[in-house]
Formats: structure tokens, C-alpha cells, sequence
């Protein structure tokens, strides 16, 4: 890039390291366990045949859908280019450059920072505790200026759930200055565990859905905020003109009607069978030194020399995601569930890197 053009940028944007996405990470393999992604394609045909028209805003069906499903009403409803323009369309809403600020938990989700750091907002840090949930006292102790809590539950990429006695603490003493958004993107492994129906109770509470993890669409860029109609309203007024276009929403209705959402469900017991399966054979590796439970689609793990194993499995074509720099992850990698023939080549290609390594 010039210089004189990188000059004209904004100073944030010139200092900012840009999300570091499974794509953009790139890999040759055939194997791909880094994106949390389903493993195999679901199938859809394209039923509109309008695209010479705009598409609608909010196209009511999907919202609709996505109300039923989640059992709330249209207008808790947002839909938006995956849940990742959610989380930018909130501080957009909610935070003044320069002014406010954001806070999270680490290890987590890695967009929060880079979505703040776009735009211009500080964002604070309060590290998880060593069983990963949050430290209440210091985030007490930080929340001055803060307009919005991002916490990630089930966390990525740890795989475990908030204690929600803990979200309930962190909702009191929020109440009335900041928002705390649950993002739940692989919130349909563990179900039970929404907290879709504390919305009646706090108004300052927002959840993110998306279509990527369980419903196998991470390529329809499709996710939902659920929140109370003051905080939609206010998130209707930044979002884009037109932020889905007609294949996705036409897609993602079909994805969310009955049959739609019975795949998914099946899919999942597919998943959490194959996860369970490598939980039985994780442990039984040398390699391996800590398996961590996991509510989601993935797995984080620990091993004795990660970045060798990591380089193994990718010249094997299996391509993990390396958590190494991710604050108390040191030598972890993280494995998203493939099929069940992808899980068996891991395991296998683990089993030979151990022998290499005897
Ligand atoms: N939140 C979490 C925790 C995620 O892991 C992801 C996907 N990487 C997202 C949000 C973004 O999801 P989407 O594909 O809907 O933008």
C-alpha cells in the first residue's frame, strides 16, 4: 500500500490487525476442522425469481420464522448479515467514538475487539477465571463508561457455558447503564441453555443467533438479535437499507421452516455423537494433554507440543485452528466436529504423529 494513501486512513484503522478468519488463514487440506463450520453442504433451491426489485429490509418471513422458532415475537427480531454484523451494528448503536467503551472476557470470540477497534471504541478486558466464567468483582470494577458486555456462551473457543447465576449477578449491575449481549451462535447444542426468555425480564439484555453453526449455513451470512423493540428500533436505525439480499432471505425461511429446522436438529445429534465419540478417543493419545468439555461443535484441547502437531495435521490436510495466542490457551488447538469419517482421520493422523514422535 502507498504510504501516502495508508496516510490518508483513520489512525484506527492504520494500527488495526484485521480478524484473522479460517478463510483468510487459508490451508490446503481436505480435512477442514478450523471454522466451526457443518461439514457437509445442505441442499436449497432459490424459489424467488425477483431480483430486479429490492429486497425487503427485514423480509417478514424469516422473521416470523425465526420468532416461532426462538419463541419470541416478530418484533424482538432482527435479521442481519450473520451474527458478526450484529455485534458491529450494537456499538454502532450504543457507543460513542472516543467516549464509551466495550468490555469482554478472554479467551473469547475475537471480533468483539476487532468490530471496537474499527470503529473507534475502546474496548476493556476482563480475563475469564481459570474455569473460564466471569470474574464479577473485576468487571464490577471496570464498568465505568462501559455500554456494552459482550459474553459468549457456549464460549468460543472454549466450548463451555456461563454460569447464568453469574449472568443474572452481571444483569443487576448493568441495569440501566449498559447492555450485556449473550452471543449464543452455537446456542442449538446446548438449547436448554438460551436465555431467549430473560428478555421479558431485562430490557437491557440482547442475544445473537446465527444461521452458520447448527442450520450448516456459515456461507448464507445470516444471523438474528434478539433484544426487546426499544433496542431493535434503535438497531433498525444504523442497519443498512438493504442488509440481506433475496437468496439469503429466501434460503434462510426455507432453512427455518419446520422441515428446515428438524434437519438441523438431526444434524446436531449427528455432531454431538461424532464429539462424543472423540472424547473417547482424545484422551487415549499421548499428544493430547487436556481435553476441555464442550457444549458446541468443537473441541478445545491441550497437547505437549502444539505447534508440531499443528503443522503435522496440516501437511496431513487437516486444518485445525491454533488457540496459542489466545490469553491462557498456550498450546491449545481447537477442533471443530466433522464427520464422522473426518473424525476418524484426525484420530489417525494423531495416532501416526505420535508413533513419528516416540
Ligand atoms: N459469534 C461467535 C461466538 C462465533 O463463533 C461466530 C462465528 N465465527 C460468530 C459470532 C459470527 O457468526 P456469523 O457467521 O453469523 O457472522
Amino acid at each position: 500500500m502507498s504510504t501516502e494513501i495508508e496516510a490518508l486512513a483513520r489512525a484506527n484503522v492504520r494500527a488495526l490487525t484485521p480478524y484473522q478468519s479460517a478463510r483468510r488463514l487459508g490451508g490446503n487440506g481436505d480435512v477442514w476442522l478450523n471454522a466451526n463450520e457443518f461439514p457437509l453442504p445442505v441442499p436449497f433451491e432459490l424459489s424467488q425469481q425477483t431480483l430486479n426489485r429490492y429486497p425487503e429490509c427485514q423480509p417478514r418471513l424469516v422473521i416470523e420464522r425465526y420468532a416461532a422458532y426462538a419463541g419470541l415475537t416478530p418484533e424482538q427480531v432482527l435479521v442481519s448479515r450473520g451474527a458478526d454484523e450484529g455485534i458491529e451494528l450494537l456499538m454502532r448503536a450504543f457507543c460513542e467514538p472516543g467516549k464509551d467503551a466495550i468490555l469482554f472476557c478472554p479467551p473469547t470470540y475475537g471480533m468483539y475487539s476487532v468490530s471496537a477497534e474499527t470503529i473507534g471504541i475502546e474496548y476493556r478486558t476482563v480475563p475469564a477465571l481459570d474455569n473460564w466464567q466471569l470474574n464479577l468483582p473485576a468487571i464490577a470494577g471496570k464498568l465505568d463508561g462501559v455500554k456494552v458486555v459482550y459474553l459468549c456462551s457456549p464460549n468460543n473457543p472454549t466450548g463451555n457455558l456461563i454460569n447464568q447465576d453469574d449472568i443474572r449477578a452481571l444483569l443487576d449491575m448493568t441495569a440501566g447503564k449498559a447492555l450485556v449481549v449473550a452471543d449464543e451462535a452455537y446456542i442449538e447444542f446446548c438449547p436448554a441453555a438460551t436465555l431467549a426468555a430473560w428478555l421479558q425480564a431485562y430490557p437491557h439484555l440482547v442475544i445473537l443467533r446465527t444461521l452458520s453453526k447448527a442450520f450448516a449455513l456459515a456461507g448464507l451470512r445470516c444471523g438474528f438479535t434478539l433484544a426487546n423493540k426499544p433496542v431493535i428500533d434503535l438497531l433498525m436505525k444504523v442497519i443498512a437499507p438493504y442488509p440481506l439480499a433475496t437468496p439469503v432471505a429466501d434460503v434462510a425461511a426455507q432453512a427455518l421452516s419446520e422441515a428446515g429446522i428438524a434437519l438441523m436438529r438431526q444434524h446436531v445429534a449427528e455432531l454431538n455423537a461424532n464429539r462424543a465419540w472423540l472424547y473417547e478417543q482424545l484422551p487415549q493419545l499421548p499428544v493430547v494433554e487436556q481435553v476441555f468439555p464442550s457444549e458446541t461443535n468443537y473441541i478445545l484441547a491441550r497437547f505437549t507440543d502444539s505447534p508440531a502437531v499443528f503443522k503435522s495435521l496440516w501437511d496431513r490436510g487437516i486444518i485445525l485452528r491454533d488457540q496459542n495466542k489466545n490469553p491462557g490457551l498456550a498450546g491449545c488447538l481447537r477442533i471443530s466436529i466433522g464427520t464422522r469419517t473426518e473424525c476418524e482421520r484426525l484420530i489417525a493422523a494423531l495416532q501416526a504423529f505420535s508413533v513419528e514422535q516416540a
